[in-house]
């Protein structure tokens, strides 16, 4: 198994710290908005990540915190007239509401920064105590950036050009402004806990190392989050702990890429960004999953209306061969008709090797496509009426459902009833074209009514008339089904 290590810039091999388990710590949300498809994406990636490793036999502790409290939650308190733990508990409920939408399991851990002001402000005077950090008039601390020497091996940053780049604040009394807080005096209207350096709150970065510390044997095998966190927020933290505890920090750094929207990275400080609620109000969330696997995790996805349309294509073909795959022949009506070697070789080497993918560096863009040719083959079969009544045809059909199963629950994909998944999907896109689905069913109950009594010219008109509406209809033995065109 493989994984690109962000601080070598290469990929390696992965070898846990302890035989057989693995710790994973994810940087979570900060808790003072409603979580966007960025987030969403760090989530569902991390999330196969640890169902992966566990379908490999590992036994997986992964913590992901929440940062509940910082400057963003405290203004947005502030505007609302509101205390912070409030924004910050809104929020986290609403992501916990969010993420069991879209099959994210929960994590071992769920560490929240106000719980551990402690843990926190030991390893401040750790640092204070080693020379690595200094305390101001004011009752601020900071870290001595220079007293850290490999500062920036983590970003591929030297420290020189890093300080090109940085702004002087008159206001702080840093001895260099490459100096970060770990420890923030504290103001009026701001929550603050007392300290030896006097009431404050602990700055943004000493959060991840005192929890990590706090939860798992250092070095941690493997520290991930979105790209954006590479520098500062885990150069600050490796720093950090790295001066604390004199250990090293974390064996494999893994960031997702961005979601970009018009090729522009999306992000809630440039405006540009979409809230999973209101996707959800549009697409159902196993589409919306999907679509977060279906480009590697190192690329940047591009998020468009048209994309997740696309998806939704995908996505509804699987169900449906998942469906038909429930009622195959029973073994004494199978025929001994041979399946061609041409099907029988493809679907074989997919079989053996879908998941291989996976051990390269996660990439579930690759196996979501074998997924599909698998799917392809089973349609192909399928569609033949001599074909599909083979014996040998129902044993490959069987592996294939085996096979979906098995990649669905490490992708956490295909998990739904077909039947429900099928309803639900239409639904939706009646409800994204505006239309009333009570009028929809009383049209086609009307229409079953009038072919009852033959009278197949008002039928007709019914079926013309949705027909209008954008509603195609199937009848079938068991009624008739509508759907979206
Ligand atoms: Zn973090």
């Amino acid at each position: 198994m493989q994984f690109y290590n962000t601080s070598n810039r290469r990929k390696e091999e992965f070898i846990p710290r302890e035989p057989g388990k693995v710790n994973i710590y994810v940087c979570g949300v900060t808790a003072y908005d409603y979580c966007h498809i960025g987030h969403a994406r760090s989530a569902v990636v991390f999330d196969v990540l640890v169902r992966y490793l566990r379908f490999c036999g590992y036994q997986v502790c992964f913590a992901r915190n929440f940062t509940d409290v910082d400057d963003k939650i405290i203004n947005r308190a502030n505007e609302e007239g509101l205390d912070s733990e409030t924004v910050a508990n809104k929020f986290i409920n609403a992501f916990y509401q969010d993420m069991e939408k879209l099959n994210v399991l929960e994590p071992d851990f769920e560490p929240k920064a106000t719980e551990h002001i402690e843990h926190m402000q030991e390893m401040v005077q750790t640092l204070l105590d080693k020379g690595h950090a200094y305390s101001t008039e004011s009752g601020d601390v900071y870290f001595r950036v220079r007293s850290f020497p490999d500062y920036g091996a983590l970003s591929g940053r030297n420290i020189e050009e890093l300080k090109s780049g940085t702004r002087v604040n008159p206001e702080e009394e840093k001895e260099d402004p490459l100096d970060f807080a770990l420890w923030k005096s504290a103001k009026e209207n701001e929550p603050s806990w007392p300290s030896p350096w006097g009431f404050g709150r602990p700055g943004w970065h000493i959060e991840c190392s005192a929890m990590s510390k706090k939860y798992f044997p250092l070095p941690l095998d493997i520290h991930g989050g979105g790209q954006d966190l590479v520098f500062p927020h885990h150069e600050n933290e490796r720093a950090q702990t790295v001066a604390a505890t004199g250990t090293d920090f974390v064996n494999y750094w893994l960031h997702n890429g961005f979601v970009r929207i018009q090729q522009e990275k999306m992000s809630k400080s440039l405006g540009n960004f979409v809230v999973i609620r209101d996707i959800l109000n549009y697409f159902l969330p196993e589409v919306v999953r999907f679509f977060l696997l279906s480009t590697h995790y190192r690329s940047p996805l591009d998020f468009s209306w048209e994309n997740l349309q696309e998806t939704e294509k995908a996505v509804k073909r699987i169900y449906q061969t998942k469906q038909q795959l429930l009622h195959l022949p029973d073994t004494a009506n199978t025929t001994a008709n041979p399946l061609p070697e041409d099907i029988k070789q493809e679907a074989n080497a997919l079989l053996d090797t879908w998941d291989e993918s996976l051990s390269d560096d996660l990439n579930t863009a690759a196996t979501l496509g074998h997924v599909f040719s698998l799917v392809r083959i089973a349609n192909r079969i399928l569609e033949d009426k001599k074909l599909k009544k083979s014996g040998e045809s129902r044993e490959l059909l069987l592996n294939i459902s085996q096979t979906l199963d098995q990649a669905g629950s490490i992708l956490g994909l295909f998990e739904l009833d077909s039947a429900q998944f099928l309803e639900d999907l239409r639904k939706i896109k009646a409800k994204r074209l505006d239309l009333d689905i009570s009028s929809i069913e009383e049209l086609i109950k009307q229409r079953e009514q009038a072919r009852k009594e033959k009278d197949f010219q008002r039928a007709d008109s019914i079926r013309d008339e949705l027909s209008e509406m954008g509603i195609k209809l199937q009848d079938s033995p068991s009624g008739t089904i509508w759907d979206v065109e």
